[in-house]
């Protein structure tokens, strides 16, 4: 068959490959949350990739986009309804339940990792994307709410990027407050129902909070004069002063915030605090952490009412706004001029390994080819090795960066190169 034959084959659409320097954003993202909820107490969870339908079907709301339309599903060859993660609250509340921790409260839960939805690809939107997020299951307390923003709020900073990014708060009331305001919201919308869209209709029907969170241009027009359940809350309310107490603890630490009350995130978990980090650089893909307080989720798991807070990042929306690019690893490269010298330069460069030392062999005996590799994978030394440098017990050594060159006993190797770090 001529080559041209063979089409080359392609990632899946909306999943791409990680590597070389979009590998090392990935992993500074996802090491620089982990680290920073590790100093808030979040201890990682790690749950299946895909978890029985009924997992997400029962909880994020057969009104959200998640359900109608992005839900990788399918039957597996046992005939079980199987679905891969399109987010990973469910997942750890299903995992509270299973593993019989609904008595140990509060979990703290950190969790990173892929999650899957059938979305029309675009910059910041893809169909394997990758999050990082934390649970903070048992208290309902707003400090604590505030205390989660808080870590979000520290991961962004810990990123450089907490200037980039605007954090806008919310309060989607208690069951009485909303109660009162979906009745206000079906009386407004249905005056509009011949002009909204389609699927906003069918949720006028079925959730008419769903109809705030629309992308449509037309809807959005309408929903900009739409009630506000703020108007439906008064001080003394439970919800109200929920809110304002987080409102308090948020201002106490020095987090700046502003109020928007059209937040009502995709997902029909929520109530009390929801809340959303922002930026401009990133089109309609704005959102790069969002999160809030939810009631009943545990519940729906089979297990008691327990209430949890938490937020989910976007991995890639976050890599998109780091200034630079983290530091390609420097290794020492180790070259021999000869090939009777390649086993001890191998043997040098195990050492250096030993010694917790990232050391490459360049297995030509060929020093000019060597040298020129270790400048393009930004080296830190090269160690240089012949016949005469090896009965004399030495090596030649290169700092790549200034070019100087010193002689250094093999016995001393170890100690010269962990001190030029
Ligand atoms: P959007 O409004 O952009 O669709 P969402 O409300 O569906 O977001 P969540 O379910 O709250 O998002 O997920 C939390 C975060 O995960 C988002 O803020 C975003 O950073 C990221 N995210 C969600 N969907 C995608 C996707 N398809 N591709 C990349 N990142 C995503
Ligand atoms: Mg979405």
């Amino acid at each position: 068959m001529p080559k041209s034959a063979v089409t080359r084959l392609q990632p899946p659409r909306g999943t791409h490959d990680l590597i070389g320097e979009q590998q090392r954003r990935h992993h500074f993202v996802t090491d620089t949350a982990r680290a920073i909820a590790a100093r808030y107490g979040f201890a990682e969870w790690a749950t299946p990739i895909f978890e029985n339908t009924e997992v997400f079907a029962r909880t994020l709301g057969d009104t959200s986009d998640i359900v109608t339309k992005e839900m990788y599903t399918f039957s597996d060859r046992g005939g079980e309804s199987l679905t891969l993660r399109p987010e990973g609250t469910a997942g750890v509340c299903r995992a509270l339940v299973s593993n019989g921790l609904t008595q140990t409260l509060p979990q703290r839960v950190f969790y990173a990792g892929p999650m899957f939805r059938y979305e029309r690809p675009q910059k910041g939107r893809f169909r394997q994307f990758h999050q990082i997020g934390v649970e903070l299951i048992g208290p309902s307390n707003p400090v604590v709410d505030a205390e989660v923003i808080a870590c979000g709020y520290h991961i962004l900073r810990a990123l450089g990027i907490a200037d980039e990014v605007r954090l806008e708060i919310n309060t989607l009331g208690d069951d009485e407050s909303r109660a009162r305001y979906r009745e206000a919201l079906v009386a407004y919308f249905s005056e509009f129902a011949a002009d909204l869209s389609a699927e906003s209709r069918v949720r006028l029907e079925k959730n008419p909070l769903r109809i705030l969170d629309s992308k449509d241009a037309t809807d959005r027009a309408i929903i900009a004069d739409a009630p506000r359940l703020t108007d439906h809350l008064k001080p003394g309310d439970h919800a109200y002063d929920f809110h304002d107490s987080v409102k308090r603890a948020l201002k106490r630490a020095g987090i700046p915030f502003v109020e928007n009350p059209r937040i009502v995130r995709g997902l029909d978990y929520y109530s009390y605090t929801a809340f959303e980090f922002v930026t401009e650089r990133l089109g309609a893909q704005g959102t790069v952490m969002a999160g809030g307080h939810y009631e009943t989720l545990v519940r729906e798991m089979g297990g008691p009412e327990i209430p949890g807070v938490g937020f989910a990042a976007g991995v890639e929306r976050l890599e998109m706004l780091l200034a630079a690019p983290p530091l390609a690893p420097a290794p020492v490269f180790v070259l021999h001029a000869d090939g009777k010298s390649a086993l001890d330069a191998f043997n040098v460069a195990q050492g250096l390994r030993e010694a917790g030392i990232a050391a490459e062999f360049y297995y030509y005996p060929d020093l000019g080819g060597g040298l020129r590799r270790a400048n393009k994978v930004g080296a830190r030394a090269a160690v240089i090795l012949g016949e005469d440098e090896l009965a004399r017990g030495v090596a030649q050594v290169k700092d790549l960066a200034s070019g100087a060159q010193s002689e250094v006993r093999l016995d001393a190797l170890v100690a010269s190169l962990a001190e030029a770090r």
